[in-house]
């Protein structure tokens, strides 16, 4: 059985029909992680709850109840969204033994929905990272080519759901997490409206800018999934009460008279012009479609990487002092006094790219230099924001490209933070205004990578852009499966 064959409707339908157990559909999944292991997609493997939740659906099926929506769903959480009782490491060594006491929202939400939870996604410790080498249980391989990355920093999400080794899976996007590893694996990727999912049980890494979302190998189980997670939460204060739409039932619509707006400045130089090409490929069929396409500008774009460093590193460093060794987690050894305790935890328990980010954070909040740097940085952040603004009372939604390149290898830009930053151009300005996109695959590189294309909607307009990306996935017909995973022993 090839978990990738099988859409979330289809699970439901044969497993109410009987002609499919969820048991038999959790084993496939549970021997698929195993074997792919060397792919490091999966930090915890939650074999025992996850039979015993499918030999409960298989009883309620047998007795002929009602299967609710996600029955025979398997699904992999990223390791920054907590689950109680099982293990949360955030990526991060500082975490190596945490056991959540409570399940993050979104989770809880998709386990009352039938879906089945078979295990915990290696990512970039703490989410911070584009190619998931900064996870301090190992880099995750891309399954197209084990020697790149599968992007950053939910990687471990995206290979899984590549791979076949579950249906969907859930990431965290602040700057590109969920889109950029989508784009490199030839997945869907969702980040949706800030507000939309509630973030509670979510590790904080910048507060204004976190967002969780689905993984999945086709736009409709991503539209089953945002549907089961979205709405309003009391736990999470910035969670929205605007009404959740039946995003599934809104994909059949049509797209004739649609207006698709491509912004001039995610088109220039840096771009990789075979994904120039590709991506302007895909949003000429969007005129097989019926809908129409125009030029137009998004002025500053090219502020929105650093404002993004500076915003995403100061709500970093306030959030990270939370670990310092006293209530949960790692705590280092030795330690005269409280604040050599503190600084070894720390010091032991971070990797690299955390401590240059606390350490960009802090400089940036420091008296003296705030107004210059976060105070400045929030002010660009609303142009930004009133660019987005202008340009939806022009155009529908906006198609760009997902990142400038294809999944690079292992180590090429490891040594060189700011030209890996740089990987985020086309996702960051997104999470600063807080709208939300969506990532499908538009073909493959010669090289034979996958390539994605971005389709980025007004607030609170998922369904517009579900229908948008249901109805390009159907035009393009990209079905090419990743070939490396032949070569993992
Ligand atoms: N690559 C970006 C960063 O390193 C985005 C990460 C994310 O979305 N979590 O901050």
């Amino acid at each position: 059985m090839d978990l990738r064959e099988f859409s979330i409707k289809s699970l439901r339908e044969e497993l109410a029909a009987g002609r499919l157990k969820a048991s038999d559909v959790c084993r496939t999944a549970l021997e698929r992680m195993q074997q792919l292991a060397d792919l490091n997609a999966v930090l915890t493997v939650m074999s025992d709850s996850a039979l015993a939740r499918a030999d409960e659906l298989d009883l309620a099926a047998q007795r002929g109840d009602s299967l609710p929506p996600l029955a025979g769903t398997m699904l992999a959480v990223k390791d920054v969204i907590v689950i109680e009782g099982t293990r949360a490491t955030g990526g991060s060594r500082i975490l190596y033994n945490y056991i959540p006491p409570y399940t993050a929202t979104a989770v809880k939400k998709l386990e009352a929905a039938g879906a089945i939870v078979v295990g915990k996604t290696n990512c970039d410790e703490f989410a911070m990272g584009s190619s998931t080498e900064n996870s301090a249980y190992g880099t995750v391989k891309n399954p197209w080519d084990t020697a790149r990355v599968p992007g950053g920093s939910s990687g471990g999400s995206a290979v899984v759901v590549s791979a076949g080794m579950t249906t969907a899976s859930l990431g965290s996007d602040t700057g590109g997490s969920i889109r950029q590893p989508a784009g490199f694996c030839g997945v869907v990727g969702l980040k949706p409206t800030y507000g939309r999912v509630s973030r509670y049980g979510l590790m904080s890494y910048g507060s204004s800018l976190d967002h969780i979302g689905p993984f999945a190998n086709r736009v409709e189980d991503a539209a089953e999934i945002l549907k089961a997670i979205a709405g309003h939460d009391p736990c999470d204060s910035t969670s929205s009460r605007v009404p959740v739409p039946d995003y599934v039932a809104l994909l059949q619509e049509e797209l004739r008279g649609l207006k698709v707006g491509v912004p001039r400045e995610y088109f220039g130089e840096g771009l990789d012009p075979e994904v120039k090409t590709r991506v302007e490929a895909a949003i000429n069929k969007f005129e097989e479609l019926g809908a129409g396409i125009i030029d137009i500008s998004l002025p500053h774009t090219e502020y929105a990487v650093p404002v993004y460093y500076l915003i995403a590193t100061a709500e970093a460093s306030s959030n990270l002092a939370r670990y310092d060794g006293v209530r949960y987690g790692f705590r280092a050894e030795t330690g005269s006094s409280l604040r050599e305790m503190y600084c070894r935890t720390r010091d032991e328990g971070f990797g690299a790219e955390v401590k240059r980010r606390i350490m960009l954070g802090t400089y940036a909040l420091s008296a003296g230099y705030y107004d210059q740097y976060y105070g400045k940085a929030q002010k660009v952040r609303s142009l930004i924001d009133k660019d987005f603004r202008e340009a939806f009372s022009l155009c529908d939604i906006i198609a760009t490209p997902v990142a400038p390149t294809t999944a690079f290898e292992i180590g090429e830009l490891i040594d060189d933070p700011l030209k890996m930053y740089l990987q985020d151009i086309y996702t960051v300005t997104v999470n600063l205004a807080g709208v939300p996109a969506i990532v499908l695959p538009c073909g493959a590189s010669t090289a034979g990578l996958p390539i994605g294309i971005q389709l980025i909607g007004p607030h609170f307009e998922e369904a517009r852009l579900l229908t948008a990306a249901h109805n390009l996935e159907r035009v393009i017909g990209f079905n090419q499966r990743p070939s490396a995973i032949g070569k993992v022993s």
